[in-house]
């Protein structure tokens, strides 16, 4: 039984009971209007097929407490995960598509993950893996988004509301944002930036090219904008946290810091430009 992966978003699907060794016929996170099909048609690869072409992960340190985990070649989206790692434990942000044995070794030198969460569909990728590789351990979804879930699992553990918290003692809060999915989920961590705070947006907001800025689209790839007041509603609900440094989805997208204040001023930005009357 194969655990096809989408070529273009790069999240696995389960196994086709009938077919276990054929590809499903579509991708419903693909083809739904925040993402788009590969330009040459849906296409699927394998694990074995991602490692037998040259990719690998790179595992980096980037601040105290935190490891960045990067496939390379780039590969789907260019996700990336993070590794948070606190006194009473370990928890994986977001998944990447490639979960290789050398890759869980260089995780399990730095204690392993006690827990997973993942800010939305475009994330799912590999996660059933990854959760499966440290011994089953939990998969933090918001439930909101639970019909993208591609491959349903035991491990994953859907909540509800507004905030969760995955790593009890940890100081770790999952957030929920809404906007570009309705369970979009940020993630903060006070700890971070030698206790100035951290916050990991996933794509709600995200951090700008001139990375004094982040920005709020309902589909990034297809340029979709949010309404005012959804952008006014995210904005008023990160404002219950300090924040000084964000982490976006992608690698080098890094708000260094004053992080709450640049959210705050990114909202007025873009609720000004949305409602110009010319
Ligand atoms: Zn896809
Ligand atoms: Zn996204």
């Amino acid at each position: 039984m194969i655990a096809f992966i989408c070529q273009t978003c790069g999240v696995q699907h389960a196994p086709v009971p009938d077919h276990p060794d054929t590809p499903p016929q579509h991708c419903p996170i693909c083809e739904d209007e925040r993402q788009y099909v590969g330009h040459d048609g849906q296409r699927w690869t394998t694990t074995e097929e991602l490692l037998a072409g040259g990719r690998h992960n790179e595992v980096t340190e980037v601040e105290t407490g935190l490891t960045t985990i990067n496939t390379v070649p780039s590969f789907a989206i260019g996700q990336q995960a993070h590794l948070v790692r606190t006194p009473v434990g370990n928890l994986l942000w977001e998944s990447i598509s490639l979960c290789d044995p050398a890759t869980i070794d260089r995780i399990r030198e730095r204690g392993g993950i006690d827990a997973i969460a993942i800010s939305h569909p475009h994330f799912y990728s590999a996660m059933v893996e990854w959760s499966h590789a440290f011994g089953g351990v939990p998969i933090w979804l918001h439930a909101a988004d639970r019909e993208w879930v591609m491959r349903p699992d035991p491990a994953i553990r859907y909540w509800e509301g507004e905030t969760a918290d995955p790593l009890p003692g940890s100081g770790l809060l999952l957030i929920r944002v809404g906007g570009h999915f309705l369970g979009s989920t940020a993630l903060y961590w006070p700890d971070g930036a030698n206790g100035r705070g951290v916050l990991f947006s996933g794509d709600m907001p995200q951090v700008a090219q001139d990375r004094r800025w982040v920005s709020f689209l309902y589909s990034y790839p297809n340029m979709i904008p949010l309404s005012a007041a959804e952008v006014r509603r995210i904005a008023d609900t990160l404002a219950a946290y300090r924040f000084d440094r964000i982490y976006g989805s992608w690698t080098g997208r890094i708000v260094s810091s004053d992080g709450s204040a640049v959210v705050a001023r990114s909202a007025d930005r873009y609720v000004e430009h949305v409602n110009r009357e010319t």
